[in-house]
């Protein structure tokens, strides 16, 4: 069959794979035969022992992501140890939640900053290289619902992931034609760290769970599959889309 999901031979770099989706994100790619360098501000033993328990390859690299400043260093560390890169995965991501009439220019900075502004000069840094290296290559950036929609007291949040939505177009447009696939993933209503928040408040987790169709939060595992779909020869002619991964949340 001519259709391959099969990642052997590819080295993806996943940021924020601590924990959360950029875990599952990691240990998808593992499977499918990627080696994986694991971006994070914190160590990511637990990511790295699961890659282990599944015979694949990890490197993991303390970076914060808040600054573009170790962007590049994360790059080279990954040429010196795998000589090519051939995905990112712009996973790393932060929300602060406060009422828009309060909301403070730190709230606004750090989440543009790590959410948006590292987002598309990772993407620069990694497409330079792609159009060195001469293959195409593949990125995924993690989008949200609130790409799509306003939500509330989180306008740092919605600001920079409908920003990601436009990006992942833009970059798509631009760089099509040199093979390099740019496309996003917007996830729903899943239960990591990101939404412990609204986990906790019952109102709230209630209102949330009642309109999913799937009847359930989503889970790290589920969008492993899509993000080694979207870094497969499989999605060569799928370009700046931004595919949700939401138990049917948008489609209600
Ligand atoms: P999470 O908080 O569980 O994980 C975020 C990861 O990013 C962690 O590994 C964390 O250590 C890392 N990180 C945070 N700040 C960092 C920094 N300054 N430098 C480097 N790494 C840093 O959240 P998650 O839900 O797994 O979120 C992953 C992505 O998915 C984020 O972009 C988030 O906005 C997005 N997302 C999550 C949901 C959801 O429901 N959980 C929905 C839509 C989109």
């Amino acid at each position: 069959m001519a259709i391959s999901f099969d990642l052997k031979g590819k080295t993806a770099i996943v940021t924020g794979c601590s924990t959360g989706l950029g875990q599952g994100i990691c240990l998808g790619m593992a499977e499918a035969g990627a080696r994986v360098v694991g971006v994070d501000y914190v160590a990511a033993p637990e990511t790295a022992k699961m890659i282990a328990d599944l015979g694949g390859e990890f490197t993991g690299i303390e970076a914060n992501l808040l600054s573009i400043d170790p962007i590049q260093g994360i790059l080279d560390q990954t040429l010196a140890k795998y000589g090519s890169v051939d995905i990112l995965v712009n996973n790393a991501g932060i929300i602060r939640r406060e009422d828009s009439i309060n909301f403070s220019e730190k709230d606004w900075d750090d989440v543009m900053n790590i959410n948006i502004k590292t987002v598309f000069f990772f993407c620069q840094a990694v497409g330079k290289q792609f159009m060195k290296q001469g293959n195409g290559g593949k990125i995924i950036n993690i989008a949200s619902m609130l790409s799509f929609q306003g939500g509330i007291r989180v306008p740092s949040y919605t600001a920079s992931k409908s920003a990601v939505m436009g990006l992942t177009r833009l970059l798509a447009c631009e760089w099509a034609k040199d093979n390099i696939n740019v496309n996003a993933i917007a996830p729903g209503y899943m239960n990591t760290n990101n939404t412990e928040a609204l986990r906790k408040d019952p109102e709230r987790s209630a209102a949330i769970l009642g309109r999913i169709p799937a009847d359930r939060w989503g889970l790290p595992a589920d969008v492993a599959g899509p993000a080694v779909f979207l870094a497969s020869s499989a999605s060569d002619y799928v370009n700046g889309y931004t595919l949700a991964v939401d138990g049917g949340w948008l489609a209600r």
